[in-house]
């Protein structure tokens, strides 16, 4: 195999087959995605005798923390293993505050259905609508079997990267592994209940908040609402609550842009952007951040009405 080129699915296969210990990086701000990956992948490894670790630099949200295997993650790294793989992850940095022990190490793997950066040595990249589905055809070739909880854990990507199967990402492969793992067991209704429906009265209450200071720009083809730390605070909430928030704010008719700017800690903002016929990516991009075409993101800092007037201001170009 030689460097920087892609990694087919074999190839990767044949690359944890080799490695008797596995470093399994999940991105920062995890989401049902990187998660569902890493701990599919880990117990598929497991079940193959290795010794495998999850990190992540972040603390996983309630949502997340539903799923039993997720206090298998740790924010810390520790130890020695023989393959470092990074799960959902486009750009090295997207491995957040242990981008640095990945980028030290000699034999990396990514698995990854952004398009982005060939970071590693080896880079299994596949236009897939969830890093899930690459799993699931890299356990296919380990030869592994699958079983309820197996499933259920890649069903948790397949399912939240597709906004349960309703994105414009979705395709018949979709379907298909979904179909496949209703066949080994996975529990569907807990991944639509605890990522779909499931709220708190707090969270209620701070989603009738953004809604209701909702702005209008563009006559009405930019939408955009904002969360501040004194709001989570009052509510006793973090900033992982506030994730669906922006599909609110795509949803209005004739939106072309939703944002959603929650303050993670005094003057530092975690921008969410949604786009129907737009790419947020490029707006995302001119900050730093990025994502996908309709669904993407970036951090600024600064004043919260700045912050806002740079957000409004860079869409403007394009919209
Ligand atoms: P979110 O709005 O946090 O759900 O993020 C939407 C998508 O944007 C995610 O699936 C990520 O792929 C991507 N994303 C979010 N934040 C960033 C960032 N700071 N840099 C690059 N990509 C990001
Ligand atoms: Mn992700
Ligand atoms: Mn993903």
């Amino acid at each position: 195999m030689s460097l920087k080129q892609k990694t087919t699915i074999e190839q990767a296969a044949k690359l944890l087959q080799s490695a008797s210990s596995v470093a399994l990086f999940a991105h920062t701000n995890p989401d049902g995605d990187t998660i569902g990956s890493c701990i599919g992948l880990k117990l598929a490894l497991e079940q193959l005798g290795k010794k495998v670790c999850i990190c992540c630099d972040s603390e996983m949200t309630s949502r997340l923390k539903a799923f039993e295997q997720t206090e298998f993650v740790s924010q810390q790294f520790v130890g020695k293993y023989e393959l470092y793989v990074a799960v959902d992850c486009s750009e090295l940095s997207r491995i957040g505050e242990l981008s640095s022990v990945f980028s030290n190490s000699r034999e990396t793997l990514t698995i990854d259905h952004h398009g982005g950066d060939y970071f590693s040595k080896y880079n299994s990249i596949y236009n897939y609508a969830s890093c899930c589905q690459i799993v699931f055809e890299i356990i296919k070739a380990l030869g592994v079997e699958f079983n309820a909880e197996l499933a259920t854990y890649l069903y948790l990507g397949l399912c939240t990267d597709t906004g349960n199967f309703a994105h414009n990402n979705v395709d018949s492969n979709c379907f298909y592994m979904a179909g496949e793992l209703c066949k080994f067991g996975a529990d569907i209704e807990k991944v639509y209940r605890v990522f779909f429906r499931d709220t708190t009265f707090a969270e209620t209450k701070l989603l009738a908040k953004a809604l209701s200071r909702i702005r209008s720009y563009y006559d009405g083809k930019m939408f955009l609402t904002y969360i501040t730390v004194a709001d989570l605070s009052e509510l006793g909430l973090d900033h992982t609550t506030t994730s669906g928030i922006v599909s609110y704010v795509i949803d209005i008719a004739g939106a072309k842009i939703g944002v959603c700017i929650c303050e993670v800690t005094p003057n530092h903002f975690k921008v969410s952007m949604r786009g129907k016929d737009f790419s947020v990516r490029d707006v995302c991009k001119e900050f730093g951040g990025g994502g996908h075409v309709l669904a993407s993101g970036c951090r600024i800092d600064g004043f919260l009405e700045d912050v806002i007037e740079k957000i409004v201001r860079v869409a403007g170009y394009t919209i």
